[in-house]
């Protein structure tokens, strides 16, 4: 399957968090590397979206519509730039 970038879901993403979040500067969990969410690697796969680390692949976040509401697993994530909601 071919990888998009974060810039492919910026629309959803701002959905999600309410705000535009490609130049949010994301930590993955598992390997410590950072970067802003526009350089993740972005799996769309029925049901949902996974975004993967671009350093390790590791799972950052996965996001599942269900009945037109959308789920979000951020356990893959460490840390999110505090400027979040700002
Ligand atoms: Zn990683």
């Amino acid at each position: 399957m071919e990888a998009l970038d974060g810039n492919a879901i910026a629309g959803l993403l701002e959905d999600v968090f309410g705000a535009e979040m490609t130049e949010i500067v994301h930590t993955c969990a598992a390997c410590g590397a950072t970067g802003p969410v526009a350089e993740t690697l972005v799996y769309r796969q029925a049901p949902g979206t996974v975004v993967r680390c671009r350093a390790c692949a590791g799972i950052l976040l996965v996001i599942v519509s269900v009945r037109g509401m959308n789920c979000v697993d951020v356990s893959g994530l460490a840390e999110l730039e505090a400027s979040i909601g700002r």
